[in-house]
């Protein structure tokens, strides 16, 4: 009974032990002394042009290295970080490393990358978060325009009117604005539409059913139209197959991130990554070898 079905199996498992009395104490312990033992690492993940594969930037997710369990994933431990406000610790973290990471491909030559980092609801209540943001750039000299602030449709629509105050004030700033997992919330797009937002990630419960369902393939490509006719780029997540990569491109993704292309890594193999220019012809390699 332990385990269960599917990829986040542990995830779901691990979730389901930490609410139980028994384990709850100890875990949340575990978890509050994380961020001063430095058990806390952030993972990339690659994002590509679509059509194109040119490497465009990543996306920082974060990761906890526990002493007992290994590498844990946020599915097991941001909820409670979000209910002990334990994440206002921990994100101010994730800004500061994600800006000093950008620092140092910036120092490497690696100017013309992106990040992308996110941001949860109780973050994005945070009154300082502004500053906090602001001030990490400053620090590392980072070009405002190389970092991408991920907010879901339900934290942005939560409080509309400071929702497009501060999102207003991040983009004119030169950041980046994206709605992340796009179609799973209110989505309402007359609210989205208010949204200084200049980029839309489709969420990959879409991307995951497109295959061989006309009507899901409708919705997205509906999707697509309207937040381009929003001036919005359109990213991809979760693509795992040939079939998705080349369905999404031919609706018009602008930007392609999921398993296909990369896993999230650790920051050592993101440096093989970037040195080695042609990691995107892989994809290509493989396309071709599949027509055959
Ligand atoms: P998200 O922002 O939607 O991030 C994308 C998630 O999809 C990541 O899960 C990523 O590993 C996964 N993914 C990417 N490509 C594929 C694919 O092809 N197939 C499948 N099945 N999954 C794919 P991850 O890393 O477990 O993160 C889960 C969520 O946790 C994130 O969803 C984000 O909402 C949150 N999160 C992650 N890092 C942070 C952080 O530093 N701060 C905050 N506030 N939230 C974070
Ligand atoms: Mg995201
Ligand atoms: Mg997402
Ligand atoms: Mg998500």
């Amino acid at each position: 009974s332990v385990k269960q079905e599917g990829r986040n199996g542990w995830a779901v498992y691990h979730t389901a032990m930490a609410q139980k009395t028994a384990e709850a104490p100890l875990f949340l312990q575990d978890l509050s002394q994380a961020l001063s033992r430095n058990q806390f690492e952030l993972w990339y993940q690659p994002q590509y042009t679509a059509p194109g594969h040119t490497l465009c930037g990543f996306e920082a997710l974060l990761r906890w290295r526990h002493p007992q369990h290994g590498i844990l994933l946020p599915g097991v431990f941001l909820p409670l970080l979000e209910k002990t406000g334990l994440i206002i610790s921990v994100g101010h973290w994730v800004i500061d490393a994600a800006c000093r990471q950008l620092h140092h491909w910036n120092n490497q030559g690696f100017t013309q990358l992106k990040l992308a980092i996110n941001l949860s609801p109780t973050q994005f209540e945070q009154h300082d978060i502004y500053d906090l943001i602001a001030d990490s750039l400053a620090r590392y000299h980072i070009d405002p325009a190389q970092l991408t602030l991920e907010v879901t449709e339900n934290t942005a629509l939560k409080n509309i009117d400071r929702s497009v105050q501060l999102l207003n004030r991040f983009s004119q700033l030169g950041i980046t604005v994206a709605i992340d997992d796009f179609g799973t919330g209110y989505s309402n797009m007359l609210m989205l539409k208010k949204l200084p937002a200049t980029e839309l990630k489709i969420d990959k419960s879409f991307v995951k059913d497109i295959r061989d369902n006309s009507r899901n393939v409708k919705i997205v490509s509906t999707i697509i139209d309207i937040a381009h006719s929003m001036n919005m780029h359109v990213v991809a997540e979760g693509i795992e197959t040939q079939e998705q990569h080349a369905l999404l491109t031919h609706l018009g993704c602008s930007y392609m991130q999921g398993f296909l292309f990369a896993r999230p890594l650790p920051v050592e193999k993101i440096s093989a990554l970037l040195h080695q220019k042609t990691f995107a012809l892989s994809l290509e390699c493989s396309e071709s070898s599949q027509k055959k």
